[in-house]
């Protein structure tokens, strides 16, 4: 089980400390805990974090290693600040910036070039869904944006409905189930030599603690990507007891 914690642009630095102190504070096992803090965050996160077992990761990275690419933030420089995983393709991302899928694929290759391991995030619109198409759509993402020639034990995929992101909506747990299995042997067939490394897959969207037991325990959920509900200690706590 992965219990991974989005802060997106959330807190302030006090808040942050506090947080994460409370997370490594305790440890859950063989739950594996994961932080995406922001930017500004990763160096201070990492030496708060520095002796325990979670791991830290950017929230987004750009395709190139250096240049005149102002505000943007590298995997180098990811590296350099301690961490040692990254977020790409977020839906924040794909509609706040434009992001499509094969610049999130080379985001993706820029992180891989730099030993990060990488989450890559899928989810279909709330039209999509109603559509019928939020199948189609998922998989077209996971075509689109996963590196085909890439290490699978650096690959974390995190699925995550738009509709579901901050919204309280939860998909029903047929759905969440029936999405992961698609996804699970979309996988096995883009990675066919992966031998006995397993491609973890996350569910994403109003994950809280009165819901993780449920989400968790479904067909091929491997863990949680939990963004609103990450920024309580408490809550997030209870979600990785119950993973
Ligand atoms: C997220 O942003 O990745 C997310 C899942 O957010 P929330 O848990 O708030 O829905």
């Amino acid at each position: 089980m992965i219990i991974a914690a989005n802060w997106k642009m959330n807190p302030d630095l006090e808040t942050a400390g506090m947080l994460a102190s409370r997370l490594a504070g305790i440890s859950f096992g063989n739950v594996k805990r994961v932080l995406f803090a922001p930017h500004p965050y990763i160096i201070p996160m990492s030496i708060r974090l520095a002796q325990s077992d979670i791991t830290l990761g950017g929230q987004d990275c750009h395709t190139a290693e250096s240049g005149a690419h102002t505000g943007d933030v590298s995997a180098l420089m990811l590296r350099d600040s301690g961490a040692t995983m990254v977020l790409v393709g977020h839906s924040e991302r794909r509609s706040d910036h434009g992001e499509d899928d094969a610049l999130i694929m080379a985001k993706a290759n820029a992180a891989l070039a730099h030993n990060l391991d990488v989450m890559i995030c899928v989810g279909e619109t709330r039209n999509d869904r109603e559509a019928g198409n939020a199948e189609s759509v998922v998989l077209a993402q996971l075509q689109g944006s996963i590196p085909k020639a890439m290490d699978p034990a650096r690959l974390i995929v995190a699925y995550e409905p738009v509709w579901a992101i901050g919204t309280g909506l939860v998909p029903s747990s047929e759905d969440i189930a029936a999405m992961h299995e698609n996804i699970s042997s979309w996988l096995s067939s883009a990675f066919p030599n992966r031998g006995d490394t397993h491609i973890p897959v996350l569910y994403g969207g109003s994950v809280k603690p009165g819901n993780a037991a449920e989400i968790l325990s479904l067909p091929a959920v491997d863990g949680a990507l939990v963004g609103g509900a990450s920024l309580d200690a408490d809550g997030f706590e209870a979600i990785c007891a119950a993973a």
